[in-house]
């Protein structure tokens, strides 16, 4: 069987040039979408990662705020510049790049963005939307792996999707929106004794783990289509998800590859959500 890589990089390209658009007639009726990024400390992954969605923002043409505060900031310090943006008109999303300082709860500072604003789709209000089928900011990255399945013509209803790896930010909301789409679902996590069993009865894997050759050719049913979401680092240096993309390729039809998959499209998700945060606050046309 032929496996055919899906492109997120090209995807982005062609979704951020339709969000370019509704962009553009945002600013005509008056309003920029801006985005204020928090940083906090200077961790060097979080540090890139907030240069590459500044640099998506502007290309895009959103405003952007990047905001680099101290580690030692206290708590309430940033609970009082989030709620200045929770007021700032001009900021339409809020994102605070985590992992934050030990000293300060990342929940709290969730549940301090407005949730009309919270564009990572962390605040339990959204999660709650999205886990009762009524999604407002669906977590980014999960959210562009639904983009890329439909672009690629993969539909999920009546599916069996078993995803590795639960986290509140990638696992879980994965989750939901393929049950939201039809899909039979299945959720692994560390203590799931064999990963195989359920990866053998899958149509569509998803691996956000963290955990480099996770997931082999033989733990899957011929014609898997498979999704790449984790980001590790080689001895050598090198960038490479949890799938051992070679043993896969002639038994997967599909496959996302690391890096140029599901990366960008979770940054273009960000974008997309931001945009919707702006067209919300105006009224419908009439
Ligand atoms: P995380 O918070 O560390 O969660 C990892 C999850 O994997 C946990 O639910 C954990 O189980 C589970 N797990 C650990 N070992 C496992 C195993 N052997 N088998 C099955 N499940 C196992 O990580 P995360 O934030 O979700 O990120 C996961 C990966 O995705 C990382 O590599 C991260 O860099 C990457 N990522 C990529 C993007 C992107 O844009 N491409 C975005 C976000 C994250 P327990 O719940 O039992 O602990």
């Amino acid at each position: 069987m032929e496996t055919k890589l899906i492109d997120g990089s090209a995807l982005a390209a062609r979704t951020r040039a339709k969000l370019r658009e509704r962009i553009q007639g945002l600013v005509a009726r008056g309003c920029t979408p801006g985005l204020a990024v928090v940083i906090v400390g200077d961790d060097p992954a979080s540090k890139t990662y907030v240069r590459n969605k500044v640099r998506a923002c502007i290309e895009t043409g959103l405003r952007s705020e990047h905001i680099e505060l101290p580690a030692s900031i206290p708590e309430a310090e940033l609970l009082a510049r989030i709620a200045a943006l929770n007021a700032d008109p001009g900021v339409h999303g809020i994102l605070v790049q985590l992992p934050l300082p030990k000293h300060i709860s990342a929940e709290r500072v969730i549940q301090a963005i407005a949730p009309e604003k919270d564009v990572d789709g962390f605040h339990p209000t959204n999660v709650g939307l999205l886990a009762t089928g009524h999604p407002r900011f669906a977590p980014c990255t999960p959210a562009g792996v639904l983009v890329m399945l439909e672009d690629a013509g993969v539909n999920a209803w009546a599916k069996h999707a078993v995803i590795l790896g639960a986290s509140n930010i990638v696992g879980k909301p994965m989750a939901l929106l393929l049950l939201a789409k039809g899909a039979t679902v299945t959720l692994c996590n560390s203590k799931t004794p064999d990963l195989s069993v359920h990866t053998r009865m899958a149509d569509i894997v998803v691996a956000a783990v963290g955990r480099p050759g996770l997931v082999r050719g033989d733990m899957l049913k011929p014609g898997a289509v498979v999704i790449d979401i984790g980001i590790n680092r080689t001895a050598e240096g090198r960038l490479v998800g949890d799938v051992d993309t070679a043993s896969v390729m002639g038994i997967a039809s599909r496959v996302t590859p690391v890096p140029g998959g599901v990366g960008p499209m979770t940054v273009t998700m960000l974008l997309a959500n931001t945009v919707l945060a702006a067209e919300a606050t105006l009224a419908p046309r009439q």
